[in-house]
């Protein structure tokens, strides 16, 4: 019988043979890709005598017709209860309630890692020389920043009140017409950030973590990121990792942690793309580098990502491109970034065989230039097929 995913005693996911784990369809192409998916997605797990119980949970524009409501409380609660779940992409509605679906369950469930793993497949046409050198993995800090909504627009009280405070208790002399956010960056959402940044290398071998920040400039949020990332390097990984600083950057048989100041970092994942593996960093430097990477590999439509919070377990993995509402019901766009982020669940949920074999099929029907109209218009000699054709290839290859 289908069942729940469970926590054991030591905070380990206990995963049933026939698990029911919630889904979000998506708004726009989302009726494409979620199909495709599912079908790579239940053949794999065939194979591996594993069955999904697939839960259509709303959100997004298909909640609004049937429940007046975005993001039904419903759909929280499943993707609380039942733990880890997927997602395509949502509208963000415009013009008032809540500013972004995805931001909101972020937040809501308290999924403070977003998880982006970036890596070139072979024959997927790419900008750069080596998109073969990229093989790293964002761990971009999901609750705080200038992402936590905390601002006043110019010309309101609000804006007023808080120059009029910030001039007479600090001194502080802001143009009259300046609209003010808030950057907050705490010692406990770095902390666990790093921390799962550290977890992840040391449990996959990997071979560093470079922590992005722009401390230079933002001393007391961006510096104190770095500054309690190698605090924590010290407290809690003495034995298992060592900071740059402190072995000359060579680390032997430990971990390597050092940092990389945000610019500086932009340009180098592009001209020394070899030295950099784990990267931890802020939501904002992360949202960027996140997508200049999955476009060095040629990969924004089929770059995948997971939001997670490993204390709790939760989990929501989701695509990173939008719901492109010009192809949607067309059978056109490339549900890769859906099948990959299924993928990064199945890992997630340690059914690596599962997660192993879709990465190869995937790998096998992009070699053989089967691909959706994307990649295609950039390839020579390519099979352009549709999304669902696509979907029939990799599962065919499974
Ligand atoms: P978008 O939906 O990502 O589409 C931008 C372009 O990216 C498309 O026109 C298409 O390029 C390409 N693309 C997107 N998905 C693709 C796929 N599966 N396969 C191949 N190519 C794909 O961005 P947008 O137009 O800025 O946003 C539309 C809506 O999505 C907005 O409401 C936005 O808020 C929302 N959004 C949601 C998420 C999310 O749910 N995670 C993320 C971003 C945006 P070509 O035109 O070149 O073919």
């Amino acid at each position: 019988m289908a069942d729940k995913l469970t926590l054991d005693a030591n905070g380990k996911l206990v995963v049933p043979d026939d698990v029911i784990l919630p889904y979000i369809e998506g708004d726009g192409t989302g009726v494409d890709i979620w199909p495709a998916s599912q079908l790579v997605f239940d053949k794999a797990l065939a194979k591996h005598g594993r069955h999904v119980t697939w839960m259509e949970v709303l959100a997004g524009e298909k909640a609004f017709k049937e429940t007046g409501e975005w993001l039904p409380e419903a759909t929280l609660e499943a993707f609380r209860d039942y733990r880890v779940g997927i997602k395509g992409p949502l509208t963000t509605p415009v013009g008032g309630g809540i500013r972004s679906l995805n931001v909101a369950i972020r937040q809501l469930m308290d999924l403070y890692v977003c998880l982006r793993p970036v890596r070139w497949f072979q024959g997927v046409p790419s900008p750069v020389k080596h998109p073969e050198l990229v093989d790293m993995v964002i761990f971009r800090e999901n609750t705080e920043d200038v992402y936590a909504g905390l601002e006043v627009a110019e010309g309101t009280p609000e804006a007023a009140k808080l120059r009029a405070f910030l001039h007479d208790s600090f001194g502080w002399e802001l143009r009259a017409d300046s609209g003010i956010g808030i950057k907050p960056i705490s010692k406990t959402g770095s902390k666990r950030l790093i921390r799962a940044a550290i977890n992840y290398a040391l449990a996959r071998n990997r071979r560093s973590v470079t922590l992005v920040h722009k401390g230079n400039i933002q001393k007391f949020t961006e510096g104190a990121f770095r500054a309690w990332g190698y605090e924590l390097v010290k407290e809690e990984f003495a034995d298992r990792a060592v900071s740059w600083d402190d072995c000359g950057g060579e680390p032997g048989d430990r971990l390597l942690v050092k940092d990389a100041i945000a610019d500086n970092a932009l340009q180098q994942v592009l001209t020394r793309a070899n030295e950099f593996d784990v990267i931890a960093t802020m939501n904002l430097n992360g949202d960027y580098l996140s997508d200049a990477l999955a476009a060095q590999v040629g990969g924004i439509g089929i770059a995948p990502g997971g939001n997670i919070n490993y204390v709790t377990g939760h989990g929501v993995f989701e695509a990173t491109h939008g719901t492109a509402p010009k192809y949607a019901g067309l059978d056109k766009v490339n549900p890769g970034s859906v099948i990959l982020s299924g993928v990064m669940m199945f890992e997630y949920l340690g059914l690596q065989e599962v997660a192993d074999d879709i990465t190869r099929a995937l790998e096998e029907t992009i070699s053989a230039k089967i691909v959706t109209y994307d990649f295609a218009r950039l390839m020579e000699g390519a099979t352009e097929v549709s999304c669902s054709e696509f979907g029939h290839a990799v599962a065919e290859r499974i």
